[in-house]
Order: structure tokens, then C-alpha cells, then sequence
């Protein structure tokens, strides 16, 4: 292109002067690597080297980068139509999608919101609780118990619910929405404390909301199906909502299609995004049971829900979900997912005997080695990307979290690395 200078020959920091990155001091971050390509596990970097993906972009990538049947059906419908919007028009991708989603999620007759980003999910979920009590007449429940560790996202609603005090998002305190955070009960004690909280908060509870099993860009934290299990128990017989947050636990990262399959739940409220397209493109969704719906469904206009993203439902996003899904009816996804589990143990459990480490953790395609001390992002990158690797710690913890069709040389090399760094602290 004429006027444009050739990519390969300008430094990092010409090339990022307008870019705006996410989660860094911008003056201080280490240079990002350039990627041209990714395919299967793989990036390929500018200057040719390639890296293991270990985080398959913050856990989107389930069946690998570029998978040629996402890609083909992506090509295919952005031939046929691109995007319309769904006020007034409906399309086939979005309605069969919402099928699909709706029979995939336990309960009868659930209906299906689309977004596009997990955050959206959240607060359209925050935004359906709410009115389900405004169109019942019930005007004072319009908080949310949230747990600690949590992250649901970085929109304003979604942040008043991540861990309040150890979040990145602490100093927004006073901006906020004030929710009700408390801690996962993890025995029948605790149990009956939650139960207590949210008894005296009642009159004021909308919903609970709580990553099923795995909470992770919080710090990679662990809850039995029991708690999962206990938790909803109470939501239930204190007619709270229970609104399951599975944008990270969807799709195959906790061993099972949904993590909520593995405590037999039957949610009001399920938020999906992250692995729903096959990491291929932004696409989210909000399920709402039938029971959530009901007051909404009303000959009153006020009762109708009053949100629409721009692009939601975008028929190029849905084909992609539609190949995703296709490719987890086609392929052992799930048996993969649950065997990174064994892999992560094997290589990762020897650590948990380093006096640096903390924890290491590992459930379904998720392994975490927690340290004692933060990790300083920038020689940890230059550490990994040395060795072919890319991981990114998050505070005190390294963690996998990868493409379910990683083979077990790969992920070794990977653990190899945690490994050594650890070692060099
Ligand atoms: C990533 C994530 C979100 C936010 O999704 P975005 O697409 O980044 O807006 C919400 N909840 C959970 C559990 C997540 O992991």
C-alpha cells in the first residue's frame, strides 16, 4: 500500500503509539510480541519464532486457532450476509443458535439474549434480575450477593461484583453499585452462615451470582460442587436468583460442557461468552429459564426488556458458534479437556514441595501454581517467551489454561517452564 510504511521495519514502540493496551501502565509495560499468525496452539511472531499458546487467549481458543471448520463457516456466511440487526429482523444463524443453547442449558423453554462480550452477558443478567422483581411489583431487590476472588467482568455492573478488595478494580469503590460480597461457604457451617447473610439481607437480594467451580481471572480459585451445590439449595428455598457466570467454565474447561453439570443445577440465570464461538470472534449470551422469563411476557410495554447491542446475534459470530458446537459433537473435546487435568498434576504437583510455592491446582483444563510473592509480568514474559512459551502470570499465580486440543509434548513444555522459573526465584 503506498504511503503505508512496511510493518517489519518499524520498532514496537512506533508501531503502539496509538494503541491503547489493556491491563498495563502503558509507559512502564514490556513490548508486546507481534503475532502474524496462529494456528492450532501455535503464534507466530513477526520475526518468525513460534510460541506454545499456553492461555489460548484468556481461555477462548478451545479447539485451537483458525480451525479450519470455524474458519470455513465464517467465510461461508460472511458471503451470504453480514450483519443485520435483530430489532425487527431475525435470522436463522441467532435463531437456531438460541435453539441450540437453550437445549444445551437444563430447565424447559429457556430463552437465549445475545451480546457480544462475556461483560455485556453480565449485565444484562444483572439487568433481567432486577426487572424480574420490578415486574413482579417487588421494587427493594435490586442487589447481588457476590463472592470473594470474583471476576465477572470490567463494565461498571460487572465490576461491583469482582472481589472487593483484591480486584483491580478496588479503587472504583464509591463509583460503584454496592452488592453484598461474602465468602464461598465451603462446610455445612459456613453453609448455614451464607444462609444467614442472605436471610438478612433478603428483602434486598435480587440475586446471587458466582463462577461455577473454577473462579478465574481472580486468582485461578477452586470450589467443591458441593458448595456449588449448597449455594444453589439456599438461593432456592430463599427465592433468590442464582445467576451462574460460566463465560471462563463454559465450554469445556471444567472437564464437563458446563461446569454447572457437575452439581446437577438448574440456574436461573446463565451467562456464556469467552469458548461460545470457538474463540473466533466476540459472541455472548444470556440464558434466562422460563421461570426468569414468565414476568417479563406480559401485555404491559413496561415489562418488556429494554436492551439490544448493537450487534448482537451477528450472524458471522453465531456460524462460528455453530462450528463450535458442531466440533464438540464431532470430537472428543470434552475426554481432551479432561485429560490436560491428569497432565497438569503430573507435571506441575512435583512444585507444590517448592518453599516459593504456595498452591498448585489443577481442574479440568485449568492448572495453577500459586506463589508466595507477586510475579513481575516483564521478566516473566521475556522468561517464558525464551523458551518458546506464551503464558502471562496474574499477580501470584501462573497459571494453563489452553486450547483442549494441546498434545501432552507441548503442554510438558510448557509445565518445564513454570517449572524453572520457579526455580530461579
Ligand atoms: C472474561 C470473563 C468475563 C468478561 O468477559 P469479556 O468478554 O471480557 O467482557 C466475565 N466473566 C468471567 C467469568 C470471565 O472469565
Amino acid at each position: 500500500m503506498v504511503g503505508m510504511a512496511s510493518s517489519d521495519s518499524r520498532t514496537a514502540a512506533d508501531m503502539n503509539h496509538a494503541i491503547w493496551l489493556p491491563y498495563c501502565q502503558m509507559k512502564t509495560a514490556r513490548d508486546s510480541e507481534r503475532v502474524v499468525e496462529n494456528e492450532g496452539v501455535m503464534l507466530r511472531l513477526a520475526d518468525g519464532r513460534q510460541l506454545i499458546d499456553g492461555i489460548a487467549s484468556w481461555w477462548t481458543a478451545c479447539h485451537g486457532y483458525n480451525h479450519p471448520q470455524i474458519v470455513a463457516a465464517i467465510c461461508q456466511q460472511a458471503q451470504q450476509m453480514s450483519h443485520v440487526m435483530l430489532g425487527g429482523l431475525v435470522h436463522e444463524p441467532a435463531t437456531r443458535l438460541a435453539e441450540r443453547l437453550a437445549d444445551l442449558i437444563p430447565g424447559e423453554d429457556n430463552k437465549v439474549f445475545f451480546s457480544d462480550s462475556g461483560s455485556v452477558a453480565v449485565e444484562v443478567a444483572l439487568k433481567i434480575a432486577t426487572q424480574h422483581w420490578l415486574n413482579r411489583g417487588i421494587t427493594s431487590k435490586n442487589r447481588f450477593v457476590c463472592f470473594q476472588d470474583a471476576y465477572h467482568g470490567d463494565t461498571a455492573g460487572a465490576m461491583s461484583l469482582c472481589d472487593p478488595v483484591d480486584s483491580m478494580h478496588a479503587h472504583f469503590k464509591g463509583f460503584l453499585l454496592e452488592q453484598f460480597p461474602t465468602a464461598i461457604p465451603t462446610n455445612q457451617d459456613e453453609l448455614q452462615g451464607f444462609r444467614d447473610f442472605l436471610l438478612e439481607r433478603r428483602d434486598r437480594i435480587a440475586g446471587v451470582i458466582i463462577e461455577p467451580l473454577i473462579q478465574m481471572a481472580a486468582g485461578f480459585r477452586f470450589h467443591s460442587a458441593e458448595s456449588l451445590a449448597g449455594i444453589a439449595q439456599v438461593c432456592r428455598e430463599l427465592e433468590l436468583l442464582l445467576i451462574l457466570d460460566e463465560v471462563a467454565t463454559g465450554f469445556g474447561r471444567t472437564g464437563t460442557m458446563f461446569a454447572l453439570e457437575q452439581a446437577d443445577l438448574k440456574p436461573d440465570l446463565v451467562c456464556l461468552g469467552k469458548g461460545l464461538s470457538g474463540g473466533a470472534v466476540g459472541l455472548a449470551a444470556t440464558v434466562a429459564s422460563r421461570s426468569v422469563y414468565q414476568p417479563f411476557h406480559s401485555g404491559a410495554p413496561e415489562h418488556a426488556l429494554m436492551h439490544g447491542p448493537t450487534y448482537m446475534g451477528n450472524p458471522i459470530a453465531c456460524a462460528a458458534a455453530h462450528a463450535s458446537l458442531d466440533l464438540f459433537e464431532q470430537e472428543p473435546r470434552l475426554q481432551q479437556a479432561q485429560a490436560l487435568e491428569a497432565w497438569f498434576t503430573e507435571y506441575l504437583q512435583p512444585l507444590k514441595a517448592d518453599p516459593h510455592v504456595v498452591d498448585v491446582r489443577c481442574r479440568g483444563a485449568v492448572g495453577a501454581v500459586q506463589l508466595q510473592t507477586e510475579v513481575a509480568l516483564t521478566p516473566a514474559i521475556d522468561f517464558f517467551v525464551e523458551r518458546g512459551c506464551w503464558l502471562r502470570p496474574l499477580r501470584d499465580v501462573i497459571y494453563l489454561a489452553p486450547s483442549f486440543t494441546i498434545e501432552k509434548p507441548q503442554v510438558e513444555t510448557l509445565c518445564q517452564a513454570i517449572v524453572d522459573f520457579v526455580q530461579t526465584r
